[in-house]
């Protein structure tokens, strides 16, 4: 696989000659420096981070990600690209088609296992962590005018479960099945995040699941226009579910998180991380770990939940085994 990657990788860079950038994104060598100390002249010039819709976290992180190293590392630049989130995320690495994923730790977990919606497909063996970033809570939205008050008054109602790949689809599943509902009982729409809220507004569904960082903008501005209200994950259907997927933990959403939000909401939130295939060069990925965490100033100013991440807590809830480059890092420094 390695092999064949660098094939491509040459290949590309051959075909960069005569044509246009076109189809070679992701693993152009970079060219040389004149350096021949080190290995960072075999460094691909360009990195790909994948991300999740534009109204998630993801993206703004994923996308502060991206600026840390193209401004740390000299020679690589890397980009942050919208995607469906976790599910299609974890495709996207294991198969070499980027470098970087924002995931959940559930959805990177069932795949390197290749359990729960992966069981059809080979383990994903490609999949290494990096860091352990903030917590993605389980958020239901719906309008405070549906009279919709609890996971049961869904049942007849159409719901916006999350788009096609993303990790919300699938907790948003596991939610349901745990208060005894299935998509049977409602009628799924699987939008994203930006598409949900829209609905909303627009009344084509009655409810949407949205699990990502608070606040998430999705949220943020439907509640500026329209009263919302985030329906509890209550503590005993949360224990139930917590007993069946280990990943998920109790939360509060703290009131004041939306417009009007006058109580503390109970839910239930898995981890956000970073994760990186494992072909990518030991040095490149212990440089990258390095400026990450010498740069969490660049993270907090893109989103509040940016302000989480800390070298303390990099390698709670990991589900990956750590790549070798980060896990040298974290030796280290610790
Ligand atoms: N965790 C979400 C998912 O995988 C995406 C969250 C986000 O875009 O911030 O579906």
């Amino acid at each position: 696989m390695k092999k064949f990657k660098s094939i491509f990788a040459l290949a590309c860079s051959a075909l960069l000659i005569s044509v246009a950038v076109v189809g070679c994104g992701g693993n152009t060598p970079a060219t040389d420096n004149g350096d021949d100390s080190g290995s960072s002249a075999d460094w691909p010039s360009r990195l790909a981070v994948a991300t999740g819709g534009t109204t998630g976290v993801y993206f703004p992180l994923g996308g502060a990600f991206a600026n840390i190293i193209s401004e740390n590392i000299e020679g690589v630049s890397a980009n942050a690209e919208s995607t469906g989130a976790s599910v299609e995320n974890v495709n996207l690495l294991n198969n070499g088609d980027v470098d970087f994923a924002m995931v959940q730790n559930d959805i990177s977990y069932y795949g390197f296992n290749g359990v729960e919606m992966f069981d059809d497909q080979a383990a994903m063996t490609n999949l290494r962590g990096l860091a352990s970033l903030y917590p993605e809570t389980i958020q239901i939205v719906a309008k405070s005018d549906s009279g919709i008050m609890s996971v049961q008054d869904l049942v007849g109602k159409r719901v916006a479960v999350g788009a096609p790949g993303s990790g919300t689809e699938a907790n948003a599943r596991q939610i349901l099945e745990a208060h005894g509902i299935s998509y049977d009982d409602i009628t799924p729409d699987y939008l994203s995040f930006g598409e949900a809220a829209d609905g909303l507004k627009d009344g084509n569904v009655q409810a949407a699941f949205v699990t990502a960082g608070t606040p998430t903008a999705a949220i943020t501005d439907l509640a500026t226009t329209h009263g919302v209200t985030i329906v509890p994950i209550l503590p005993d259907v949360a224990s139930a579910l917590i007993e069946d997927y280990p990943y998920y933990a109790n939360v509060v959403i703290p009131a004041g998180t939306y417009k009007d939000q006058a109580e503390d909401i109970p839910s239930v939130a898995v981890m956000a991380m970073l994760a990186v295939n494992a072909d990518l060069d030991e040095d490149l990925v212990y440089e990258i770990t390095k400026a990450l965490f010498e740069n969490l100033d660049s993270l907090a100013s893109a989103h509040a939940r940016g302000a989480d991440v800390t070298l303390e807590g990099a390698l709670e809830g990991m589900s990956l085994e750590i790549h070798p480059g980060a896990q040298r890092y974290y030796d280290e420094v610790n």
